[in-house]
């Protein structure tokens, strides 16, 4: 029976869910006019929705779907420190002095979520677990080790390499070659953080209309902005723009640059803490080296094993996409043969063809998106800075500011060409070709 090793009561929407459900805000009139609007209400949003209403801004913050519908409650909980592009071919494109800056915007996004978490007291299960990258072969665990020899010298990077015979220590498995810890890796409940970004935002005096989509913005004579949706026109002062890996038709320069990539989760059923240290002895988060990894994690309560691919393509059939990743979790965890999957889901990240992220302004409207992988920190950090810069703070720059943000010649958002490219992927994965990727 293929549906054999899903639970009777499996479900096909995200775990993150069970403690924060989608809140129903109800429908509130739309104001005629706003000092920003801002579209989206995933980390981007918010946390640029914090930070302006804390700074005086009267904010309406429209939402296409229920308020954090997208990947911010769709996502693994990994908080990252690190850029998914990797050092060296940052390098290679822009020399050292400049590779570093950029990587440590990173670690800033990372600083930055970890104090705000802290400094608005937000429930959600942070952890400062470590992260384990494991090698999928020997020459990916050899680009790691460089890697590792870079970051250190360039800016003193907390890690350490883990060789194969020890890896038990912490991964129980014999796919990998060993791995790299970095010690700036944390974990949260994406649910719960992102509940606790909301009501800090809405406390703060921002207005939140789910199920208003942006339509169109135009620029007017006088400046200001010409909010176009459903339910009424908003006149706004500035415009942010947080859609990620969901930006559709009608914001058609900003879809051109992004390809929306879906990534899927599986959450097994209740397998107690012990279980799960079976396998994931020191509870720390692991992604792999694939270019399309796997990732594991404890629940946040530990009692389940979590564990993720980004295959990158849409899925129909839910029951058939949680046992493709059973198997997934079983080529990597043999003990987990008999473990049932009780959750599987996706989401839409939002990749850029740079694999950096992008932030800026267009016609006026300003942007943060393309974090291919890394927005918790990432959407946050770049959603706050907007923010100030709307506000006009002095420390409002960002090290990944003002470059240019490609697209390909004919390219409209729409990726058909990716089942082909994840093929050809999945086909150097099994040769063991290392990624460009951090991880
Ligand atoms: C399966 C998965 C696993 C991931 N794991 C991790 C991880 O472990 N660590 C990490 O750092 N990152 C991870 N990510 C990435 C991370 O979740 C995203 O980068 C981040 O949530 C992006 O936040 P955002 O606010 O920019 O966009 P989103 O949270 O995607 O929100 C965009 C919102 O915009 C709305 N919208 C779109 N168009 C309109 C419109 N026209 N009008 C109004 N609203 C609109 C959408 O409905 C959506 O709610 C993962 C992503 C996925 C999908």
């Amino acid at each position: 029976m293929p549906d054999m090793m899903l639970t009777p009561d499996f479900k096909n929407t995200p775990y993150w869910w069970e403690a924060a459900p989608r809140p129903d805000l109800g429908e509130k009139p739309l104001p005629k006019e706003t000092d920003v609007a801002v579209v989206g209400s995933g980390f981007t949003g918010l946390s640029a929705a914090l930070t302006l209403a804390r700074g005086g801004k009267g904010v309406t913050v429209f939402e296409a779907e229920t308020p954090g519908y997208g990947a911010s409650t769709r996502n693994s909980g990994f908080v990252g420190c690190q850029l998914w592009s990797k050092l060296t071919p940052l390098v290679k494109k822009f020399g050292e002095e400049r590779a570093s800056v950029l990587a440590r915007e990173a670690m800033s996004a990372h600083d930055y979520v970890v104090s705000l978490i802290e400094r608005e007291q937000i429930a959600c299960h942070f952890t400062y677990c470590g992260r384990l990258i494991s090698a999928h072969s020997p020459a990916a665990y050899e680009t790691l080790e460089r890697e590792l020899a870079l970051m250190q010298r360039l800016f003193g990077f907390e890690g350490h390499m883990v060789p194969r015979d020890q890896q038990r220590t912490e991964i129980v498995t014999d796919l990998y070659y060993g791995g790299m810890i970095v010690k700036k890796g944390g974990s949260l409940h994406p649910g719960l953080y992102h509940a606790g970004l909301l009501d800090r935002a809405m406390g703060a005096g921002a207005v939140v209309h789910g199920k208003t989509p942006v339509l169109s913005i135009e620029r007017e004579a006088s400046g200001r902005f010409r909010v176009t949706t459903p339910r009424g026109v908003v006149s706004a002062g500035r415009v942010i723009l947080g859609t990620n890996g969901y930006t559709g038709k009608g914001l058609d320069w900003f879809r051109r640059r992004l390809i929306p990539v879906h990534a899927g989760v599986v959450v097994s059923e209740e397998i107690g803490a012990e279980r799960v240290r079976s396998v994931l002895p020191t509870g720390r988060t692991m992604i792999d080296t694939r270019i399309n990894p796997y990732s594991a994690r404890p629940s946040p309560d530990g009692a389940r094993l979590q564990f993720a691919s980004a295959r990158g393509l849409f899925v129909r059939d839910y029951p058939a996409k949680a046992m493709e990743m059973h198997r997934a979790m079983v080529e990597t965890f043999p003990t987990m043969r008999d473990v049932r999957i009780a959750y599987c889901w996706t989401g839409q990240m939002g990749f850029s063809f740079d694999k950096l992220p992008h932030v800026g302004e267009r016609d006026g409207v300003l942007y943060a998106l393309g974090y291919c992988g890394t927005g918790i920190p990432m959407a946050t950090w770049l959603g706050h800075k907007l923010g100030q810069r709307v506000l006009g703070a002095p420390d409002s720059g960002s090290a990944l500011d003002g470059r240019d943000f490609p697209t390909r010649p004919l390219y409209t958002g729409n990726p058909w060409f990716l089942p082909l490219v994840i093929k050809w992927y999945g086909h150097k994965d099994k040769r063991g070709v290392p990624a460009r990727k951090a991880a």
